[in-house]
This record gives C-alpha cells, structure tokens and sequence, in this order.
C-alpha cells in the first residue's frame, strides 16, 4: 500500500512538473530559438551605412533596417565584420547568408550572387580636395590621378576615365588621406558617405563635385537561389509600407527619403 501511495505521489509530482514547463515556456514565448541564425557580413568602414563603435558594436543606417528587417521577418541576425573586396566571393562561397554593406546592384554582380529589391538610391561622385577648381565633371578627370575602393562600383568607373591614373584603396578613411596628402588628385566614390562625412566634420578640406556621375541603388545581397530571399524582400516591404524605413533614412540623413524601383529589373542605371 506504501509504495503504491508513493508511485502516486511520484507521478503527481511528475505531472506537476511537466504542467509547470508547459506553464512557463507559454508564458516566455520562445521567438528566439524559433527565428532562425542569419550570418550577416559588412564591412563597418563606411559611414553612415556601416559603423563600429570603440567598444566593437555595430551602428548605421544599414545595421538599423538590418536589425528592425530581422524582426519582421523573422531572423535572429549575427554580423560579421568582413572587407568590402571579400563580400562577394564569401557569398559564393555561402560562408555567410547575406551581406549588407552599401552593396550597389549590378548587372555583373547578379551574375554570381542575388540581391534583394532595391533599399537604398544612391550614385558616385567625385570628392577633390577644397582648393581644387579645374575638376569639375566626368570630362575633367581625364589623364588625373584617382583613388578608388578596390572592388568597388567606383574603381569600375574610374575604369572609364580616359588615361586616369588609378591607385586602389581598402576603404574610404584610406583613399581620402590619400587625397588630402596630394598623392591623389580625385576620389570617386559614393556620394552619400562622402557627404556624410563632410557635413559631420570627420572629412575636413575634401568637397563634393558636380553633379552624382551614375544612378545606384544598394541591395541586400545573398548567395544564388538562397532560401531567405523571399522573407528578406517582404520584409523590406513590409518596412517601407509602415513607416520604419522612412524613420530610419530620416535619423540617419535628416531628410525625405526618394521613392525606390520595386524591383532591381527596373532600378540599375549603370
Ligand atoms: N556602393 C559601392 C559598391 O557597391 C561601395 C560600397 C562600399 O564601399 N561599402 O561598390
């Protein structure tokens, strides 16, 4: 009769348990072990769209629709710190799931990775340093020494200048010293970070010239046929149909943001 009685208690105890688990996993709901890992690469020397602050976080305009994109779709996002030459062949390669790093869209990039709709309207410029007043334009660059990102849409057009002298450069605080020495007598590069940098004092003695050179839009990138695609684009969507994507560009550019192609197919002026 004891050891019945103590089967019984051991069994209600058992159960007890088992409803208190039930009880508390209800009650905290597990979205994180739900969501699933997205390995995320940037490379966090382009300002403002990718930031790493002194103590090693990630900041930008990039890292916050990353971040707020994740939550709607449904992703717990890891990002890693990688050089912007390396994005594309680490896409390849699928040793990360996406990137987000100011990634133009391309024609010959779609030959070998996918990219989102499009996030961001952007185009390059040409940055000279303040006393400079005979370059002007395209035709002006002609037979100049430029600086350029290596593997950017940038060192692509520079590709373009009749007798331009190229020196290519890991990333922008690099080819700007080189312009600011006089090694250099152009940059071309994408506007918005060079006006950015300018406008908050962390560019001194460089402007911005004539009007932007080529129309660009920046993607979201991901390896060919990549299972995240899908939620990636809606929840671009979702962020600009609800007014996140427009807080956003405001916080970080202090302006209206421009209307965006719904689809690259119609959105690469290059
Ligand atoms: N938008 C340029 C490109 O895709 C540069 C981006 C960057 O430097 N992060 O080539």
């Amino acid at each position: 009769m004891k050891s019945i009685n103590l089967k019984w208690q051991q069994l209600i105890l058992g159960l007890g348990c088992l409803l208190l688990i039930i009880a508390c996993k209800s009650f905290y709901p597990t979205t994180n072990s739900d969501a699933k890992l997205l390995k995320v690469a940037t490379d966090p020397t382009f300002v403002p769209f990718e930031i790493q602050t002194a103590s090693g976080n990630f900041e930008g305009f990039d890292i916050d629709l990353m971040n707020v994109l994740a939550k709607v779709a449904g992703f717990v996002v890891q990002f890693e710190s990688l050089p912007f030459d390396g994005m594309i062949s680490t896409l390849q390669a699928k040793r990360v799931d996406a990137a987000i790093s100011g990634i133009t869209i391309t024609p010959e990039r779609l030959k070998t990775i996918a990219f989102s709709r499009p996030y961001f309207k952007a185009g390059l410029a040409i940055a000279v340093r303040e006393d400079n007043q005979n370059i002007k334009d395209f035709k002006s660059l002609q037979g100049k020494k430029i600086a350029v990102q290596i593997g950017s849409t940038g060192a692509d057009f520079a590709k373009t200048i009749p007798n331009a002298k190229i020196s290519t450069f890991n990333s922008g605080p690099e080819f700007f010293q080189d312009l600011l020495n006089g090694n250099v007598d152009a940059v071309v590069s994408d506007a918005f970070a060079t006006l950015y940098a300018i406008k908050n004092g962390k560019l001194k003695g460089i402007k911005v010239v004539a009007n932007l050179l080529t129309q660009e839009y920046y993607g979201i990138a991901t390896p060919k046929n990549s299972p995240h695609l899908d939620a990636i684009n809606k929840g671009i969507e979702t962020l600009l149909s609800n007014g996140t994507y427009k807080q956003i560009y405001q916080k970080w550019f202090n302006a209206e943001p421009p209307q965006l192609p719904d689809s690259w197919a119609l959105g690469i002026g290059h």
